[in-house]
């Protein structure tokens, strides 16, 4: 045993704290949550941990989580025997947040109660919701695989510091002891705490026992939980709130999910997938490091997260299991790179996840419509990451048009070629910074005089999008903005005589103006498809876009 050190804790943890308890109150029960989704992770991970170094088992059989609680005390004990934690790994993960995305956390707060308590459910809720209930929360844990006196306590009242101490513990994987706030002695009850875990952690996998309530206190403990692995369960078996609550795990999020699909294949490989689309964005999205969501399982023991194997890029926001009867426990991420296992798994997962957003689409057009708020850019690239996939993506993709009621995003390019004019050829699409600024641009007057629809492109991917896609069914995309605007056989006799007498008249002024610009310019000419715009600039057909020039240039490449 070491002397008591103390810390304190990051600005940020006391602020999250703050906001936890008073905005997640009404919900308090969710800490048993919390902690029961962490302890199943490490011991998840210890499992893992031993299929290449059996000797960390240490001859403790059972992988289990106990909960207890003492009314004299008015403590609750939650304890697994997973991974446990070093003093470093408390120091890393307990008191810090380390979690790409913080500062754009605690930037979008707004100190709206309802509206913030959202946000930190999809920042992510995790160990500190036990402060919700508890004015001392002690943590005692031992790593699997160092001496019994290299046990760690970290203690705390959750006001501003911790201490940290070495201690002696003989048991491997971690106890936290919960003291309880004045007025929280009705969680100090079998049934309230059995009906808890019931309601939010009857998925998990593992064993969740509980002294049975004996006469003289002295029973066994027992499994309170259903203990199997939900994916594995019969579809018939499994309700809703069960595949929401397993969802809250897997994804470590705080709210329901969008939807979900559920599939048991059997053909050349046996696997099952059970995996889902949040209703909102992690705040990690957008990182290089950006977590991908799906966990890797053989025979329902959990093996890794996906690093890209499981899932493309464009993907990355789905979240859930996959597992597989098929590969080896003791598969290696070296192994899963060039297995073919794990191509058939990866290319059926996405078709299934392509197909699951195309129903979302049809049936339930306003769930689809959050998905596309949400992810709807993420999903873009697609269109040019996955080229197998790339007429399904398309079909998936929303735009603002000139004939959006608003500015949100309702059409497709289905919808568009179907309100295609007569003789209209191809999909016309106009880049800038946003749609209200595009909605302004002079590039549209001919096209608003003839009543066609021009798609609204602004966000920064579009402009990779039009570049991967070249055409939808065999309709080209053409920018409004770029060459001779070609309207082909919808020009009428009228505007090309029209323009033919502006060529002429305006010959001298044409010629001026190019003096006058000299090798700024590559041409300048006359045009019909302006209609109260006296002058607009045009890229040449060839070239790179404009709006992609000037965003490729303010990127610096
Ligand atoms: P998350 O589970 O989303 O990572 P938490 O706040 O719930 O966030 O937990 C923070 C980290 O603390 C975990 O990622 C894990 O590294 C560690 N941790 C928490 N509880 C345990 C536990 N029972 N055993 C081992 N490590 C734990
Ligand atoms: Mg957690």
């Amino acid at each position: 045993p070491t002397q008591q050190e103390r810390f304190g804790f990051q600005a940020e943890v006391v602020q999250l704290l703050d906001l936890m308890i008073h905005s997640l109150y009404s919900n308090k029960e969710i800490f048993l949550r919390e902690v029961i989704s962490n302890a199943s992770d490490a011991i998840d991970r210890l499992r893992f941990a031993i299929l290449t170094d059996p000797e960390l088992h240490e001859d403790d059989e059972a992988l289990e989580i106990h909960v207890a609680y003492d009314k004299e005390a008015r403590t609750i004990t939650i304890s697994d025997n997973g991974i446990g934690m070093s003093r470093q790994e408390v120091m890393d993960n307990i008191g810090t947040i380390a979690k790409s995305g913080t500062r754009e956390f605690f930037q979008a707060l707004t100190g709206d109660q309802r509206k913030d308590a959202t946000l930190i459910g999809q920042f992510g809720v995790g160990f500190y919701s036990s402060f919700i209930v508890a004015d001392q929360v002690i943590l005692t844990t031992r790593r699997a695989g160092l001496p019994a006196g290299e046990a760690v306590r970290w203690e705390s009242d959750g006001r501003g510091d911790y201490t940290l101490e070495t201690v002696e513990r003989e048991a491997r994987g971690t106890e936290i002891v919960l003291h309880l706030r004045e007025g929280e002695d009705d969680l100090l009850n079998d049934h309230r705490l059995r009906t808890i875990i019931q309601k939010y952690s009857d998925h998990i996998s593992l064993p969740i026992l509980m002294p049975e309530t004996t006469e003289d206190g002295s029973g066994e403990d027992a499994v309170v939980n259903r203990a199997s692995a939900l994916w594995a369960r019969a579809k018939s078996e499994i309700g809703e709130a069960d595949y929401n609550e397993f969802y809250k795990h897997v994804a470590h999020d705080f709210a329901d999910p969008l939807a979900h699909l559920h599939a048991k294949m059997e053909g050349t490989y046996e696997y099952t997938l059970l995996l889902f689309i949040p209703a909102t964005a992690p705040f990690d999205l957008w990182m290089p490091e950006a977590r991908h969501g799906v966990k890797l399982h053989v025979q329902r023991v959990f093996i890794m997260d996906d690093t890209g194997q499981l899932m493309p890029n464009y993907l990355r926001f789905v979240r859930g299991v996959i597992d597989s009867a098929d590969l080896p426990l003791n598969v290696s991420r070296e192994i899963l790179q060039s297995s073919r296992v794990v191509d058939s798994i990866r290319s059926s997962a996405v078709k299934k996840v392509l197909k699951l957003l195309k129903d979302l689409a049809e049936k339930e057009p306003d769930k689809y419509a959050t998905f596309w708020k949400e992810f709807g850019d993420v999903l873009k690239e697609g269109v040019a990451e996955d080229y197998s996939n790339r007429d399904d993506i398309a079909k998936l993709l929303r735009f603002t048009t000139t004939k959006s009621a608003t500015d949100e995003p309702d059409t497709s390019f289905g919808d568009y070629v179907s309100r295609m004019k007569e003789g209209q050829e191809k999909i016309y699409y106009l880049l800038a910074p946003s749609p209200a600024a595009a909605k302004h641009s002079p590039h549209l007057e001919i096209f608003r005089k003839k009543g066609i629809e021009v798609l609204l492109l602004g966000e920064a991917i579009d402009n990779w999008l039009v570049t991967s896609l070249p055409d939808f069914e065999g309709k080209r995309l053409q920018s409004v903005a770029q060459g001779v605007s070609d309207l082909g056989s919808m020009e009428d006799e009228a505007e090309k005589e029209a323009n033919e007498k502006a060529v002429t008249e305006l010959g001298g002024l044409v010629e001026r103006l190019k003096k006058a610009l000299g090798d700024k310019v590559s041409d300048v000419r006359t045009t019909n498809r302006l209609t109260t715009s006296p002058a607009c600039i045009v890229a040449d057909e060839p070239d790179i876009e404009m709006n992609l020039a000037r965003r490729m240039r303010g990127s610096g490449l």
